[in-house]
């Protein structure tokens, strides 16, 4: 079998990557070993314009974001599943001093709204809410529908090898790859947090980081908002949610822990005024760079193998920008973003 790009991985990241090559005209086979908690499968696809505790707006929002309105909405289209669901995230604030920094980092963006009364007080019912909330616009991707379904177009259009690659049998060449009964222009890595046993792009320094989550069911209470305070409740259906998420940098292994679901349970308790049922706990780890930018471009020594990973905390609204910058870089030498491309590392690169 002959191909132009051979993607290693189908989480966010390869879904999202394939997708635009084939866009482009070009033949994609995507090898991928199913992993039940990929980041993909574990994340609850939020895109939330304002990040982290400074609230500042996350990087490049405003030229990403509509990038993946497009490509959302075109795979919801090709796949008939609903994937984008524009969403109001709900910020609880937890004190006067956090409201204070909220106000005067958001005030007159576009994305920021002010909860209508009747809102605040619906919520009232359920929501310890003494210092106010404030409404951002977001969205969620829905995972769970777009990667099954694009694993099924990807099998139906004899385009998906459900196997892990073994790297000891890849050979490569001056024009291309060859592994098995594949031969391809290029090889390109969206491997999540696999990438670090990888031994051709060891040089780059990963710093992975583990997240754990909850399911939960909140008898009675049913929202389409994401309700976020120290934690973040996105809705499953009915009056489920999915709450999350932790971090932890030093981990021995990818099992859920009582200690992280001690500090859910605590955020649970602190938002909530009525009570909730743990359904399941699950972790994955998630993708990060050191400067926690997307990592992408062609290897130095090998041209022929490629990078497509650091999507951190944000793969689904920085995967379809990044992908799209990445195909024109390959296709037709367009240059990377100094911030994204591979060659900040190259330095690193012993040969
Ligand atoms: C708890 C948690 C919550 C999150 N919440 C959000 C959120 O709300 N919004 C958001 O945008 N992001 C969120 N993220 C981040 C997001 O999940 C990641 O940015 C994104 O999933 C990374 O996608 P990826 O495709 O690079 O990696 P992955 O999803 O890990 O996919 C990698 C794939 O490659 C496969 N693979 C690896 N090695 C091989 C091999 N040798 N051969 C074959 N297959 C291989 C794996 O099996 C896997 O299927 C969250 C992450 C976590 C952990």
């Amino acid at each position: 079998m002959k191909v132009d790009f051979l993607i290693i991985g189908q989480g966010i990241a390869g879904t999202v990557l394939s997708y635009t090559l084939m866009q482009a005209g070009q033949s994609v086979l995507v090898m991928d070993e199913y992993k039940p908690n990929s980041a993909s499968r574990v994340a609850a696809g939020v895109i939330n314009p304002v990040s982290g505790r400074r609230f500042t707006v996350a990087w490049q929002y405003d030229q990403i974001y509509p990038v993946a309105v497009q490509l959302y909405r075109e795979l919801e289209q090709l796949l008939g599943v609903p994937v984008f669901k524009p969403r109001d995230i709900y910020n609880v604030l937890p004190s006067e001093q956090l409201k204070e920094a909220f106000m005067e980092r958001t005030t007159g963006l576009s994305y920021m709204e002010d909860p209508p009364e009747e809102k605040v007080k619906t919520y009232g019912q359920w929501l310890d809410q003494p210092h106010g909330a404030a409404i951002v616009k977001g969205a969620t991707i829905l995972l769970h529908n777009l990667l099954p379904a694009w694993r099924e177009y990807l099998k139906d259009h004899n385009s998906l090898r459900e196997e892990r690659l073994d790297i000891s049998r890849l050979e490569i060449g001056p024009e291309g790859v060859k592994y098995a009964n594949i031969s391809a222009r290029y090889l390109v890595f969206c491997e999540g947090a696999a990438i670090v046993n990888n031994p051709w792009f060891n040089y780059i320094p990963f710093l992975l980081n583990k997240g754990e989550v909850l399911t939960v069911q909140i008898p009675g209470f049913s929202t389409p908002d994401i309700v976020k305070r120290s934690v973040s409740l996105v809705p499953q259906g009915e009056d489920t949610y999915w709450v999350g998420a932790t971090f932890a940098w030093d981990y021995p292994d990818e099992v859920p822990t009582a200690e992280k679901r001690e500090i859910l349970e605590k955020g649970l308790r602190q938002l909530l005024k009525v009570p909730y049922r743990v359904l399941d706990q699950l972790a994955a780890v998630r993708p990060s760079g050191t400067d926690r930018r997307p990592i992408m471009g062609l290897h130095p020594g090998y041209p022929s193998l490629g990078i497509f990973n650091g999507l951190g905390t944000k793969g689904c609204s920085l995967a379809p920008a990044m992908a799209a910058e990445f195909v024109a870089h390959v296709l037709r030498n367009e240059p990377l973003q100094v911030d994204t491309d591979i060659k900040r590392f190259f330095n690193r690169y012993k040969g």
